[in-house]
């Protein structure tokens, strides 16, 4: 018997070459190639007459070769091989294009399985290509249901096949995970028949049995690593901060705190009051004002002696974070740093000695400031704005960073509430659904191609009464993906056709650190009219004097994302608006942009992306900061989520320190989990 930990090349016909195919895709021992799962099935267990098949429906039939093959040498690269299959009800011609195979395969007079699909017109019927085997043979590429893998270049479906039918002969399936009750309460098949169901199905209904069991298995590790980790940090003891009195901060204030923003700060003081280190996701849309909340934190943090850390994902952001902070904070004597990447060694260094020394009480940088070798002289409080683009290796990692100090991760991402609980399981959640008074809904409008000259007149509109425009495309180049508008192309057509007299700048995720951060800074003092960028201009820049945001082949984007862009604008008195361009004639494509231009709260577009596209939306997407599920690509539904999620949370209370092998099984699968998903981050 071989292991699971056992390389590939342990099995027949696997060697060198076709080990480094297999890496290519992640797979490098006998377990990773068990839990490489199809992404599909092709039903080939239909067997029919020849005179029964139908065009365009694939089917398997037994027939007997009528002639010797013929190929004949079209031109170079193209030989066909021609032959004529008979049963009782009927023939047919088959034509092979530049198989050898076939040509050499097929003998006169013998009887095969062929599976394909009929094709032809009214001037006959035929077929190309047709897999085929002897009928004593055993059934790999006909009569049954063939999973369709994920592959890369030069491994071949049947190369998996056969490689996966291997391994499942010599060694046991993954252990079992999921205790005896667990599954028994929710019908859940065993592991052992899960893992060999998915990859050699008898039937559809089958395969629908086993993908049930492995995302609930993946949801019941994933729940029960976070169940766990928030177990952990609950027995961690912190001292709590005893000085909770803000009022010199709220005094300094340019304007009164929302409701929703006072709940907030309310409950993270409750929190610094507790002697446990704080775990807490601020989640409101954007402009509901969440910075305030991280300074009323950090102000918290610095009257009890602590250093705090603000990370931002970019460093136009954390530079931009550090300007507003710094107006707040010099009048309060709360001193602060800045430590973003594109510093030089030497600024580094001397900041780095200045937070070490714990002469700065508040530093804000990027991501960066959680790996890099900055030592704090009393690191307590730890702050990630825009949390939704990294994973939850992280969240651990960023409060191992200060000894039990206190996390605040803030993101805009709005998540309906029943998946927040499952991806924050973690955490403790406060949510800001209230946004700072007198801002107008931002006016969204979908429009065909046909609506160019009145977008141009629009965007021209915006311009002369004072104010700026942001043009966001999906792609940065032509050649990226077909069909869609490419910044830098689109941006040169409205330099020099459409807006020659306007100032238009450009701004994409391949350009430079410093070169993106020029651009923006520039439109932000207003030194272009309008700026065409990619997504990059997604999180956090301030420009309130931007009141349109067009946004081409919208349908290219996803709703929460458009959501987000749209979020780029309406931040400053006067009416903004959003249009967004498609192509597409889709009526779902359609109904899904529609719910945008219906509302303005974030949560409320996130709940319609889920009724309309399921939630493998919002996992798969890289937005999400989940681990790498394996079973992503596939359709999830809400209800296994839930179930994996009450059984895990139940489990987790009653076993969580057992001994049982499948405890210590568990908590080996939500460690490699978690290790997988830190490759999320970015
Ligand atoms: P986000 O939640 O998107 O991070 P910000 O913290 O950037 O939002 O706030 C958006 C804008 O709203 C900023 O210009 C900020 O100064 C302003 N703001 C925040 N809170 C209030 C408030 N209570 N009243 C008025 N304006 C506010
Ligand atoms: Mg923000």
């Amino acid at each position: 018997m071989a292991k699971l930990s056992d390389p590939v090349t342990i099995l027949k016909g696997v060697g060198q070459a076709r080990a480094r195919q297999f890496a290519n895709l992640n797979i490098y021992n006998l377990r990773d190639l068990i839990c490489h799962f199809p992404r599909g099935y092709e039903d080939r267990t239909r067997m029919t007459n020849i005179s029964d098949l139908e065009p365009d429906v694939p089917a398997c039939f037994r027939a007997v070769i009528m002639n010797h093959p013929r190929t004949s040498h079209i031109r170079k690269g193209l030989d066909l091989t021609r032959v004529r299959v008979a049963d009782h009800s009927g023939w047919l011609n088959l034509t092979f294009f530049n198989s050898r195979y076939a040509a050499e395969e097929l003998q006169y007079g013998r009887e095969y399985i062929f599976y394909g699909t009929l094709t032809g017109d009214s001037a006959g019927y035929g077929m190309t290509n047709p897999v085929f085997e002897a009928p004593d043979s055993p059934a790999v590429t006909t009569r049954r249901i063939l999973p369709v893998y994920p592959l890369t270049a030069g491994l071949t479906n049947g190369a998996v096949l056969r490689a996966v039918r291997q391994a499942l002969a010599i060694c046991d399936a993954p252990a079992e995970i999921l205790p005896q009750a667990v599954r028994e309460k929710y019908g859940i098949l065993s592991a052992d028949t899960a893992y060999r169901v998915i990859h050699e199905p008898e039937s559809m209904e089958q395969t629908v049995q086993a993908k049930r069991r492995l995302i609930f298995e993946e949801f019941f590790v994933f729940s029960a690593g976070l169940a766990l980790t928030r177990a952990a940090r609950a027995r961690k003891r912190t001292e709590p901060y005893e000085n909770r009195e803000l009022g010199p901060f709220f005094s300094v204030l340019p304007f009164p705190l929302t409701g929703a923003q006072q709940r907030a700060i309310g409950q993270i003081l409750e929190d610094f009051g507790r002697g446990t280190p704080m775990n807490r996701l601020v989640q409101g849309d954007v402009g509901s004002g969440k910075t305030m909340v991280a300074a009323a934190a950090m102000y918290c943090a610095a009257q009890n002696g602590k250093q705090s850390a603000l990370m931002a994902p970019t460093e136009i952001l954390a530079e931009q974070h550090y300007a507003s902070l710094e107006k707040l904070f010099a009048p309060l004597g709360v001193s602060m740093a800045l430590l973003t990447g594109s510093m030089t060694q030497k600024q580094k260094r001397t900041v780095r000695e200045r937070i070490a020394s714990g002469q700065v009480q508040v530093t804000v940088g990027t991501h960066a400031l959680l790996t890099d070798a900055t030592e704090f002289a009393a690191l307590g409080l730890v702050i990630a704005d825009e949390q939704h683009r990294f994973g939850v290796a992280q969240r651990s990692k960023l409060s191992a960073k200060g000894e039990a100090s206190h996390l605040l991760v803030m993101s805009a991402t709005p998540i309906p509430r029943t998946l927040a609980l499952l991806m924050y399981g973690d955490l403790d959640v406060s949510v800001l659904d209230e946004r700072p008074p007198g801002r107008e809904p931002v006016d969204t409008f979908l429009v065909g191609e046909s609506y160019r000259p009145r977008i141009n007149a629009f965007i021209r509109k915006q311009v002369q009464e004072g104010h700026q425009c942001f043009v966001v495309c999906p792609a940065v180049e032509e050649t990226e993906t077909l069909g869609v508008k490419a910044a830098s192309t689109w941006a040169q057509t409205l330099r020099q056709t459409t807006f020659p007299d306007l100032k238009v700048m450009l701004l994409h995720g391949q350009m430079k650190g410093a070169e993106k951060e020029a651009a923006m800074a520039a439109f932000a003092r207003g030194e272009a009219d309008v700026l065409v960028a990619t997504t990059v201009i997604e999180v956090g820049v301030d420009v309130p004097n931007a009141t349109l945001m067009v946004i081409e082949d919208a349908d290219r984007f996803g709703l929460s994302q458009l959501h987000q862009l749209r979020g780029r604008v309406g931040r400053g008195q006067a009416k903004s608006y959003c249009i967004l361009t498609t192509h597409n004639r889709n009526p779902e494509t359609i109904q899904r942009l529609k719910a945008l231009c219906k509302t303005n709260d974030g949560f409320r577009v996130a709940e319609e992306d889920l009724r309309l596209r399921g939630p493998g939306d919002f996992f798969g997407s890289r937005q999400s900061g989940m681990p790498a599920f394996r079973m992503a690509d596939m359709s999830y539904d809400m209800k296994t989520l839930k179930e994996a999620q009450a059984a895990a949370a139940e489990w987790i209370d009653e076993n969580g320190a057992s001994d049982a092998p499948e405890a210590v099984a568990l908590r080996e699968r939500i460690a490699d989990l978690f290790a997988r998903s830190e490759g999320t981050m970015n």
